[in-house]
């Protein structure tokens, strides 16, 4: 029996995996989400003899079983080859009592490799299984580090085109010069004025306009997300929390069935809702820890019960974090309103027109296990300056954002339970933010001598990323307004 994918926002006939990931987004506007969670039956035991590309095979293929074992195998080793600067693929580093889980070993140095180097080869395959002889055309939004991991992964891949907005002036700056430097004739770029949340709004509304999808049909092109709204992007992200916690146990450092906590700096919700997930499937994870930046909706809304996004977008020093709407966490809204569609349907119909929604007792008391907590710019920065200092390591600012909740937290709690936190970057895809935490006198200097000094003093050579990019040819400049997007997305299949 095949597991099935519903829509979060109606109750229409579910849908293979497959389907989904070829899909991205439902056709009411809603996610899709899997009618069940699959549990892991697979002992630690047995999980801590096995390699992160057998891991993934264990977790995949009890969410996407209308994949043969072959094709799912395909593209995992497709997937986790030596893209990856390090065979552990999400390596642990243990500094002063955490786990950093490093998830930036892939080709763009941020955690959405993880997915997204899979993504590619999970759609072309469920192309192939559905018989779709139209051409997929990749459209996404991004705060930065999805953009260059999904241009990465579908450059130049037969029967796609990726098209991806960033907020022109809300990405650092080698965000921004790895992506415009992309090769692969079917990758297009635009820098948009706006924000991130501008240019999610402006993709999920191509998404949900059905005069265009027909016009395009007509010519050959169906739409799909690289999104994390893609459960074909979630799944994958379960797979480094297993791995992760057995991790742990092979090295001794928790027993079997141990709890341990989960700290993820957030955004869009999409890495924090692959942990719930992987504890809803059955691994021993006690709190879930959100971090957020000062763009803090989540925090308030674990407080409060209210999500509300009428508030000043902030720009950080975490970008990838500088977002309003986290759009992942309507699955989460969806499950604790007890699998009801219409509620979810109302509650996001709210935020669109009111910029907000509220939860009920009940639905909160559902979150328990979640703690949200956020840090300020200046927090991060002295994080990551302390724990330099301190160990010799060097974090970049979306995990500082994470360690310092993660401080808070025991602080006030006086957990002592074993923790792992998710490293989403490379201190590399953010050196001046990094290096003005660790000392602010390298301020004068350019990007790539920040690089050079960053090396020098965490003693960790320069990311073949961060070289590939020192010399590049800037091949993308294309610039539209954010009521623009639509036209440019037809002038480009036209
Ligand atoms: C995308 C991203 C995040 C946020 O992850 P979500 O899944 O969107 O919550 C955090 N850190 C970095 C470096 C990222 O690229």
């Amino acid at each position: 029996m095949n597991l099935m994918y519903q829509s979060t926002r109606s109750n229409s006939e579910p849908i293979t995996a497959s389907q989904a990931i070829l899909k991205g987004l439902a056709d009411d506007g809603g996610l899709y989400v899997p009618v069940s969670i699959p549990t892991l039956e697979i002992p630690v035991t047995q999980l801590s003899k096995m390699t992160y590309q057998e891991t993934a095979y264990e977790v995949m293929k009890l969410f996407f079983t209308d994949f043969s074992e072959e094709e799912l195998k395909t593209c995992i080793n497709r997937a986790y080859d030596d893209k990856f600067d390090t065979k552990e693929i999400a390596p642990l580093v243990k500094a002063d009592g955490a786990f950093y889980l490093e998830l930036f070993h892939g080709a763009t140095i941020a955690f959405k490799d993880m997915a997204l180097s899979i993504l590619p080869h999970l759609l072309t395959t469920a192309a192939r299984k559905n018989q779709v002889k139209d051409k997929i055309v990749i459209l996404t939004a991004t705060s930065g580090d999805t953009g260059k991991a999904a241009l990465e992964g579908f450059a130049d891949v037969e029967g796609t085109k990726i098209i991806v907005f960033y907020p022109k002036d809300g990405v650092s700056p080698m965000q921004e010069r790895q992506m415009v430097t992309q090769k692969g004739d079917n990758t297009y770029v635009i820098g948009i004025h706006g924000n991130f949340d501008d240019a999610q709004n402006g993709v999920k509304a191509m998404f949900n306009n059905k005069e265009l999808a027909a016009d395009l049909k007509e010519k050959g092109y169906q739409f799909s997300s690289a999104n994390s709204i893609n459960i074909g992007r979630l799944v994958p992200q379960i797979v480094y929390y297993v791995y992760s916690y057995a991790k742990l146990f092979e090295n001794g450092e928790i027993r079997e069935g141990e709890k341990i906590n989960v700290v993820v700096p957030t955004g869009n919700f999409g890495n924090i809702l692959a942990a719930y997930y992987a504890k809803s499937m059955g691994l021993p994870i006690n709190k879930l820890i959100c971090a957020s930046n000062e763009n803090k909706v989540l925090f308030d809304f674990f407080q409060t019960g209210i999500y509300n996004r009428n508030r000043e977008f902030i720009l950080t020093s975490s970008p990838s974090m500088d977002i309003l709407i986290s759009s992942n966490l309507e699955r989460l809204i969806y499950q604790i309103a007890d699998k009801d569609a219409d509620k979810t349907l109302a509650m996001m119909k709210a935020l669109g027109t009111s910029g907000e929604y509220g939860i009920t007792e009940e639905m909160k008391a559902q979150m328990k296990d979640f703690v949200g907590g956020y840090a300020s710019e200046k927090e991060t920065a002295e994080t990551i300056k302390k724990l330099y200092e301190k160990t010799g390591y060097v974090i970049d600012t979306h995990t500082a954002v994470a360690a310092s909740v993660y401080e808070s937290y025991i602080t006030v709690a006086d957990d002592k339970t074993k923790t792992i936190i998710a490293s989403t970057a490379s201190p590399y895809k953010f050196t001046r933010s990094v290096m003005n935490a660790i000392d602010s006198e390298c301020n004068h200097l350019s990007e790539f001598e920040l690089v050079d000094e960053l090396s020098k003093r965490s003693n960790t050579a320069v990311p073949a990323a961060i070289e590939d990019i020192r010399f590049a040819v800037i091949l993308h400049d294309a610039i539209c307004d954010k009521d623009k997007m639509q036209e440019t997305v037809e002038d480009i299949l036209k």
